[in-house]
């Protein structure tokens, strides 16, 4: 399937989780076997080489961080909410709109030097993969690039992320 097929896929609520915001919500595609293995085949061809693990954010992350890792013959590292991981941790905290989130991770889940490629379902302003990607800088790992089902351009995470070094590709962008 093309991306522009895939684009079909996804859907699109309004006004959620508050008015004037319009959701891209990919449950849908994930739905579409044909569609979601199309998703994944694309986001794996635009990775070159292998890098060690796949990092997926929670919790929609994991889903195309798991599916990555798998065709790409890399670990998975699940980066958590606070409170989740039951191993000491790492924690870095983000910027919301509103107030700050958190993401950890285990303080030995990558060793340095490894190579860390970053997933997540969607891109907005990047806080959350820059929260990231100095969880795994921070474990002396290396950030080899981050993927994405979608991007809104409009918001500036790819901008961001690229003045982090982090180059970002994502299959979809709305603007
Ligand atoms: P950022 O940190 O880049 O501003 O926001 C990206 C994070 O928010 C991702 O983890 C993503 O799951 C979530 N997110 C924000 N807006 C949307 C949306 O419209 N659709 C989906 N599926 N996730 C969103």
């Amino acid at each position: 399937m093309t991306p522009d097929q895939l684009r079909t896929l996804v859907r699109t609520i309004p006004d959620h989780p508050k008015p004037g915001i319009l959701f891209r919500d990919v449950t849908t595609l994930l739905l579409h076997a044909e569609g979601f293995a199309a998703a994944i085949d694309h986001l794996a061809d635009s990775v070159s080489g292998r890098p060690d693990l796949v990092a997926g954010m929670e919790a929609r992350g994991f889903v195309v961080a798991t599916a990555l890792a798998l065709k790409l013959g890399a670990g998975l590292l699940l980066i958590r909410k606070d409170g989740k991981l039951p191993g000491a941790t790492i924690a870095e905290d983000y910027a919301l709109e509103y107030g700050t989130d958190r993401l950890t991770m285990h303080v030995d889940a990558c060793a340095p030097g490894a190579t860390v490629l970053l997933a997540d379902d969607l891109l907005a302003t990047g806080g959350t993969a820059l929260a990231a990607a100095r969880l795994v800088r921070r474990a002396g790992a290396q950030v080899t690039g981050a993927r994405f089902l979608i991007d809104l351009p409009d918001l500036g995470g790819a901008t961001r992320l690229e003045a982090a070094d982090i180059h970002t590709h994502s299959l979809l962008s709305y603007a």
